[in-house]
């Protein structure tokens, strides 16, 4: 029959694992300022306390209080085995 919609659905698990020999990394951008975002960016630091101590120099000389922090870091994903009650029946023929 043409047309026929499926009426079961599988879901898959997924594990996601850090990439192990990279290291993540910090960042912020200045979003302060008067008439236009300043956009000052800290650039990547492993450390996060780096990116802080950039956006305290740059409230220190700019004035601007508010930042934009991102992180990032790499990961891998691989399939997860189903648990045994999802995994359909082995028929016997
Ligand atoms: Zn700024």
């Amino acid at each position: 029959m043409s047309g026929e919609v499926p009426t079961r659905f599988r879901y898959r698990t997924y594990n996601l694992l850090r990439d192990g020999p990279t290291l993540p990394k910090y960042t912020a951008e200045c979003v302060g300022g008067d008439d236009a975002v300043c956009g000052a960016v800290s650039g990547e630091w492993a450390d996060q306390r780096d990116v802080d101590r950039w956006a305290a120099a740059h409230v220190a000389e700019s004035g601007h209080l508010r930042f934009r922090r991102s992180f990032h870091d790499y990961v891998e994903v691989e399939a997860a085995e189903p648990p045994a009650s999802t995994r359909p029946a082995r028929s016997s023929g």
